[in-house]
């Protein structure tokens, strides 16, 4: 069952998602070559309790971190390792946040030195499936609308779609309904209505969509090995519109860019 949210709730759960973001854009100056992401994973937690949150992934259907990082071929889930990372790495680095009783969870791939062209261009694309994904959430148009968004400017490069791992409704609890896949036909599934609140995250693989899950249990690779990209969102609708609640600003700022959105 769909739990719509009031606009109180909405403004709520806008801080939790901040929170996030902040995490993210403390940490991107942090992601280079060299750095360890078990470090990285510290640094988040710490960040995250100074600021009156707590880690949302952390114990969360037995998670041992604050953070998710996904390296390379790794789509997401990937845990906080010793290893440190490498110049041309692209990284998804995936966070939660619980306060005030609201959840936000968003994400973005971080280039690690100098990335090669191919790889930036993934990057590029998954971001765009993000945001035309959210320029379908009006009320009226449907959860394929937004599935299909995604699917249509993926494929259209040649890019996959992974399919067994989906985006999700998003409230007092990390996983509500709906299920948000990043696939889907025109007209079809559940309609969009106000107060819905939705993390939106298309997983998007340079080769086969196909995936594997590795031995710890958590970690989820595609099957080809070719590389990956994530980007996340958290999107209220509010007015008939979509309202993005996080933001990859602080990322742009510590990066010194000004890239929009
Ligand atoms: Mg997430
Ligand atoms: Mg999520």
């Amino acid at each position: 069952m769909i739990k719509y949210k009031t606009k109180e709730e909405i403004e709520i759960m806008r801080q939790s998602s901040l929170l996030v973001s902040k995490t993210l854009g403390m940490l991107t100056k942090e992601v280079k070559p060299g750095a360890i992401p078990k470090k990285l994973d510290q640094l988040a937690e710490e960040f995250i309790r100074d600021n009156g949150g707590e880690p949302g992934f952390l114990g969360l259907y037995g998670c041992p971190s604050t953070l998710l990082i996904s390296t390379n071929q790794t789509v997401v889930h990937g845990l906080p390792v010793e290893k440190p990372l490498e110049d041309g790495d692209v990284t998804s680095i995936d966070c939660g946040v619980l306060m005030n009783g609201y959840y936000g969870d968003h994400a973005f791939t971080f280039e690690v030195g100098e990335v090669a062209d191919d790889v930036k261009n993934l990057l590029k694309v998954t971001k765009e499936c993000l945001y035309l994904a959210i320029d379908q959430m009006h009320t009226g148009r449907r959860l394929g609308d937004l599935g299909y968004a995604i699917q249509a400017h993926a494929e259209k490069q040649g890019y996959g779609v992974v399919r067994e791992l989906v985006g999700h409704g998003l409230g007092k609890t990390m996983h509500e309904d709906p299920q948000v896949p990043n696939y889907g036909k025109q007209g079809r599934g559940k309609k969009f209505q106000e107060g819905l609140v939705l993390a939106v995250e298309p997983m998007i693989t340079m080769g086969t969509h196909k995936v594997k899950q590795l031995a710890d249990g958590w970690t989820i690779d595609t099957l080809d090995n070719k590389p990956a990209a994530h980007f996340e969102h958290n999107i209220a609708i509010v007015n008939g519109k979509p309202e993005i609640l996080s933001t990859f600003d602080y990322i742009y700022q510590a990066l010194g860019t000004t890239e929009f959105p």
